[in-house]
């Protein structure tokens, strides 16, 4: 028997192993059965070679759970070690590494969201058990070994008489973490980091029934067969070739069984320079709530789940797809503002927002109907990565849509096109129609429908930001709301109607409306209009809604605090209720004359609510009856 006494400067790493990991000793499970992964791939590739004389049929990694002895098993079918590797490996290189850990990491151990991703490999079991025992036999022809370490810098180092080739890990479970010890616990550990990874890992057993025979002789079959945990082929790891879109659907399935929905778009990412990545995002359907954001992009390496936190990995604006990226080249072991410096991870950055730029590209091209089917779902991606990526911004505004009030898409350069093509003034600017709900602005859209106007229906709730830009890129494009100012006074086309009331008329008129309308709230104006437009019409300028929506959703503010609520009220004067108003005798009767107007200029503006709609309803009703 050998025993030996571990030569750490340390003194005793084991309670400064639990106290500096405390918030992940969960990770211990997903480094055990990491190592035991490595062990089988490193005994394929010997075998591969020629170095290694053994027969590498379907190895299996196995976890098993002893209650009783409240043990927690690892096994391999791997390499496996012999007592010199044991004390070269684990008693030196092992234990050096964790002393090294521990030295670099005393002081920033409270920023636990490094220490999550940084491997502190066989001796994180430490922080889960009183004692772990190796049994071990290596493919060579050695005998088994048995180490045992209860948790000081002493261990023991015997033979052992095992003789299937691999290693047992055994951990003899802390009274402090009972919680391993749970089947439930377990299979959520091993779900969570290693349902990907490349040897197929056992946990128990499961019924299956199928059934044999045909017609009367058909029956059901229950058998019991080994639970494999994981998938250790996921679609990511396959060429995009040998891959058909109801593969990448199924993925989608296997990493969110939760989501009923199917995603809209996949991207295959696969590069190996300057750097290695692989992997599968998906556009899924969004609805215009950037919050509720729960299936997030996994980020993998080399199979191993490490973190499903991408920021500052995938540009911001795609942390809105899900998926997976995996790749070993990705330095987890350093604080996120480190990694956005990062060059490798730069680059990264750069690619991934590339991929998604031409994968985006090539669908409007090859398949456009497809786009704009699923345009209103994936526009506030699209439409927040115009504004915070550069290099996406020049790509994406030859793809970019804008939906119109009819149902069709238009791109940027076919709606100037268009609107250049009308208009009879070439130089002067080109002014884009829209509105943001269909409903609400019913009135303001068939009015410039009518005239022969394209309406465009912009709704999410950042588009403001990006219309700014478009306007700034280029001085002749401008985007104004239908109902920012009446319809002739936003596109100046038609010769000025002339007024049918007199100056002096006019004058009269005014101070008679802005007795009754709050003048906090509105600013009247009077317009020479065709008869037929509406006597009172409420309007908003374009520059005073945008600067309030836009501070709203964060940036471009120039009033501090809350915008005033102000409007403008644009009357007719050639309407006949004008004329009307004017000539009625008794000021009662021409003051609910102007209410009642004003009224109904703010329903159809939607801004007439709870007790004033109340009010308005009454007095409608006893107008009538
Ligand atoms: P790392 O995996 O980063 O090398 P670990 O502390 O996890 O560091 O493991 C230390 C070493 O112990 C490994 O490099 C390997 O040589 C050996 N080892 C650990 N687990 C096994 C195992 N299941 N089978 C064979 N060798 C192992
Ligand atoms: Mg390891």
């Amino acid at each position: 028997m050998a025993s030996g006494k571990i030569n750490v400067a340390v003194e005793n790493i084991f309670p400064l192993i639990k106290k500096f990991l405390y918030s992940d000793h969960e990770i211990f499970l997903r480094e055990l059965v990491s190592n035991a992964t490595d062990a089988t791939l490193k005994l394929k590739h010997l075998a591969n070679i020629g170095e290694a004389n053994v027969t590498y049929d379907n190895p299996q990694i196995e976890i098993k759970i002893d209650k009783d002895n409240r043990t927690l098993h690892v096994t391999d079918q791997g390499l496996g070690m012999t007592m010199e590797e044991v004390n070269k490996y684990i008693n030196e290189l092992a234990f050096s590494g964790a002393e090294e850990f521990i030295n670099q990491y005393k002081d920033s151990a409270k920023d636990s969201g490094i220490i999550g991703h940084f491997g502190l490999g066989f001796y994180s079991a430490f922080m889960v058990s009183e004692k772990v025992e190796i049994i071990t036999k290596s493919h060579k022809d050695a005998p088994a070994a048995h180490w045992t370490c209860d948790g000081s810098p002493e261990y023991t180092l015997v033979e052992h008489d095992k003789t299937a080739r691999g290693t047992e890990i055994i951990l003899h479970i802390d009274s402090d973490s009972d919680e391993f010890l749970e089947e439930t616990r377990i299979r959520e550990l091993l779900t969570k980091y290693n349902k990907f990874m490349p040897i197929p890992i056992k946990f128990g057993t499961r019924e299956e029934t199928h059934e044999e025979g045909e017609g009367d002789d058909k029956k059901e079959i229950k058998e019991t067969v080994d639970d494999i945990i994981n998938n250790p082929t996921p679609a990511w790891t396959k060429k995009p070739s040998e891959l058909k879109d109801e593969n990448y659907t199924s993925f989608y399935r296997e990493l969110y069984p939760m989501q009923f929905e199917e995603p809209l778009f996949h991207i295959h990412l696969n590069v190996d320079y300057p750097f290695a990545l692989t992997g599968i995002l998906y556009f899924p359907k969004l609805n215009n709530d950037l919050n509720i954001q729960k299936d997030r992009i996994q980020l993998y390496q080399n199979q191993v789940f490490v973190t499903d936190n991408v920021e500052g990995i995938v540009p911001e604006f795609l942390t809105m797809l899900r998926g997976v990226i995996d790749s070993p080249d990705i330095p987890l072991n350093v604080s996120r503002s480190y990694l956005q410096a990062d060059g490798a991870v730069k680059k990264i950055s750069n690619y991934i927002t590339k991929k998604v730029a031409d994968k985006l590209q090539s669908i409007f091209k090859n398949e456009r109907e497809n786009l704009e089917q699923k345009w209103n779902d994936i526009k506030m991606v699209i439409e927040y990565g115009m504004l915070s990526e550069e290099k996406f911004y020049d790509k994406a505004k030859k793809f970019n849509l804008f939906p119109t009030t009819d149902g069709t898409f238009l791109t940027l350069d076919e709606l100037k096109e268009q609107t250049k093509e009308a208009q009879t003034d070439k130089d002067e600017k080109l002014i884009q129609l829209y509105a943001a709900n269909a409903e609400e602005q019913h009135a303001y859209i068939q009015a410039a429908k009518d005239k022969g106007y394209t309406v465009l229906l912009l709704d999410s709730p950042i588009v403001g930001h990006l219309l700014q830009k478009l306007e700034q890129e280029d001085d002749k494009l401008g985007f104004v709301r239908v109902d920012a100012d009446h319809i002739d006074k936003l596109i100046a086309k038609d010769e000025p109607q002339l007024s049918k009331l007199s100056d002096d008329e006019k004058e009269t008129l005014k101070p008679l409306i802005e007795g009754v309308v709050p003048k906090e709230k509105y600013t009247v104006q009077l317009e020479a209009m065709d008869s037929e437009a509406a006597p009172f019409m409420i309007t908003q300028p374009e520059f005073m809604r945008r600067m309030k929506e836009m501070q709203q959703t964060g940036g471009g503010g120039m009033f501090g605090g809350g915008f005033p609520e102000m409007y403008q009220l644009v009357v007719n004067v050639n309407h006949p209720l004008v004329s009307q108003i004017l000539e009625t005798k008794t000021k009662k009767k021409q003051e609910r004359l102007i209410k009642q107007s004003l009224d109904l200029a703010r329903l159809s503006q939607s801004l007439l609510k709870g007790e004033e709609l109340t009010a308005f309803i009454k007095r409608s009703f006893d107008m009538i009856k």
